[in-house]
């Protein structure tokens, strides 16, 4: 059975942890918002994409790449016109539904220009590309005049890495949109199959497009931080790497070994991935900045994107999403509830002995971290990017900080006297040693003030002994009021308590020691057995002061000087301070 004074000790617990919880959880949604766990974050993320299982190539999609081999088979770069010509031709043969040409073309190269312009203008599902953001890349003439064009721009993360996919920009108010690359493959691509992209909240640039739902990226989606989201930009929900896409090399297509049909009905990308031409990028599959070989090549982040909108559009595979920050802020708390809960559960199990304890709070920590980094890890496989480090941080933050709030409390129940909540015997000594070391640095004065209640015994036989526990309580806190902040009251024994007052010179403790003599008095404590001149409890106190310039006293003196001024008042008739005088030497 639990009695009342444990069910009021449990309940203080549960209070404790229930601001422990919430400031922690505060704390470390704090510490986001400025940005700590970005790095972090990403670093996660990016190794959740690479944990998860391989998905099938999209047979959607053909990648024609050039690569060093075509490079030293073509014998010059860039490729002539006549040689572009002549590849988009054999493409479009196989009646592919779009194709994207991402190579820069704004200068001609000849020979073959005025064939490839031709060749152009017969190709009304050839888009290509330029490049409009900070710096700008000029398209092809007759595919800008045609008006066949995309964006080949791409938005890198604070730490250069692409994790976000560009779908449109608009450079003015009054310029028209214009999308990228992979954007408008994905759309031409639907647009054959009957699906169109519909505004549903212009004013939020919300889209339908097919079985999906796009919104743009805000500046604090998932752990994005002030993030730049100019344009309308999504999270990138990457498919993979060159080896997740259906790749023909750029000389097998020129010298006609693809088996037909190959581009038929697919959305054709063709672009370099050759080292040498430099267009790789850095995404989660890289693991290192500096290795060439750990980059993606920009066609295959074009590809990335085109096959994530066609993806959602048709239902195979959800667009990433992310809480609304209300609800991150909730999963946040969770996690600081369950690590204070935890370090809770551990601490109130009266079973596990010591060391134990200690094993069971660190292993149980350890599982429940890896907890939050599983659960971003199954929300990712969800297609939620969801925080992992920040939840971790509450989860850790919350024990750590629950379990200083213990050793604080203890150390303070420790260093108090259990009846009166004032400070006990030991810490009076430690405080007075340290007073007393101040007092000489500084060449001041130090008193010290010795009360004791008057006729105690007399109160506890007449009025019982809880009433005289009671009583001495009362007294503490009067005594409590009574004095400075920088003061020290504590319970010295028995009925006998005894301050501290640094910097206070005699006279002035003597005040304080009336101070506290009617403040006592105005208790109203009634003891009509006292033989002190009051009907109320009354205490006596003896003072005594150290000037550390003039006087060469120990601790110890000071305190039997004190003593001996309270022994003078009981002399005198109780209920009175005196200051310590010194006896007159004897003749
Ligand atoms: P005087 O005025 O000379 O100081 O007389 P006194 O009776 O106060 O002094 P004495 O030292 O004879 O008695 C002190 C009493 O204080 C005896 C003891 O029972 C009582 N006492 C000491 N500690 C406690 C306590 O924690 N609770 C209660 N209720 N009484 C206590
Ligand atoms: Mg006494
Ligand atoms: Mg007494």
């Amino acid at each position: 059975m639990v009695n009342r004074s444990q069910l009021n000790e449990y309940l203080k617990k549960i209070c404790g942890a229930a601001i422990v919880t919430p400031c922690v959880a505060a704390l470390v949604i704090a510490l986001q918002y400025l940005g700590i766990f970005q790095v972090l974050e990403w670093a996660v993320l990016d190794r959740f994409f690479r944990q998860r299982p391989q998905e099938p190539p999209d047979s959607r999609i053909v990648l024609i790449t050039i690569d060093d081999d075509d490079l030293t088979e073509l014998g010059q770069w860039p490729i002539s016109d006549r040689g572009l010509a002549d590849l988009i031709q054999k493409i479009q043969r196989d009646r592919p539904v779009v194709i994207g040409l991402d190579l820069y073309r704004d200068l001609p190269v000849e020979p073959g220009s005025e064939e490839l312009v031709e060749v152009i203008k017969s190709t009304p599902n050839l888009i290509g590309v330029q490049k409009r953001v900070e710096t700008q890349v000029k398209p092809h003439p007759t595919l800008a005049q045609l008006n066949r064009l995309a964006l080949a721009d791409l938005v890198l993360d604070g730490d250069g890495k692409i994790r976000r996919g560009l779908i449109s920009v608009q450079t003015s108010l009054n310029s028209p949109v214009e999308l990228s690359l992979g954007a408008k493959l994905a759309l031409m691509y639907l647009r054959e199959r009957g699906i169109e992209a519909e505004y549903i909240d212009p004013k939020r640039q919300h889209i339908i497009l097919g079985k999906a739902k796009f919104s743009p990226l805000l500046q604090y989606d998932g752990s994005y931080v002030r993030v730049d989201n100019g344009g309308y930009q999504i999270l990138l929900n990457f498919r993979g790497v060159q080896n997740n896409f259906q790749t023909v090399s750029l000389s097998d297509v020129l010298s006609d070994r693809v088996p037909e049909g190959t581009f038929r009905d697919r959305a054709i990308l063709i672009g370099s991935v050759a080292i040498s031409l430099k267009d790789m990028y850095p995404t989660p599959y890289s693991k290192s900045f500096s290795n060439e070989r750990d980059l993606t090549p920009g066609v295959v982040i074009h590809a990335n994107l085109t096959s994530q909108i066609v993806d959602a559009a048709l239902g195979h595979r959800p667009l990433f999403q992310v809480l609304p920050d209300p609800l991150e802020w909730l999963y946040v708390l969770v996690w600081s509830g369950i690590g204070t809960g935890f370090y809770f559960l551990v601490i109130e199990t009266k079973s596990l002995k010591k060391v134990s304890r200690k094993v069971v709070l660190s292993t149980g920590l350890i599982v429940l971290s890896l907890g939050t980094l599983g659960s971003g890890y199954l929300a990712f496989l969800a297609g939620w990017w969801i925080p992992s480090i920040t939840p971790l941080f509450a989860l850790i933050g919350s024990a750590i900080a629950s379990a200083v709030k213990r050793s604080q409390k203890l150390q303070r129940l420790a260093s108090l006297d259990n009846l009166t909540q004032v400070a006990n015997r030991g810490t009076f000594d430690k405080f007075l040693l340290q007073a007393w070391e101040r007092n000489i640095n500084l060449q001041q004065n130090l008193s010290l003030i010795f009360c004791d209640v008057d006729c105690f015994k007399l109160y506890n036989d007449n009025y019982g002994h809880q009433a005289g526990d009671r009583c001495l309580q009362q007294v503490a806190k009067a005594m409590c009021n009574s004095v400075r902040m920088t003061d020290l009251v504590a319970r010295y024994g028995g009925e006998e308590f005894v301050v501290i007052l640094p910097k206070a010179q005699i006279d002035q403790a003597v005040r304080i020691a009336e101070r506290i003599q009617s403040n006592v008095q105005a208790l109203q404590i009634p003891h009509t057995y006292t033989k002190a001149k009051s009907e109320y409890v009354t205490l006596s106190c003896g003072v005594a002061s150290v000037n550390a310039k003039s006087d060469d006293l120990s601790p110890k003196e000071l305190i039997e000087r004190a003593d001996r001024a309270l022994y003078q008042a009981k002399e005198e008739g109780r209920d009175r301070a005196i200051a310590y005088t010194p006896k007159p030497p004897s003749d």
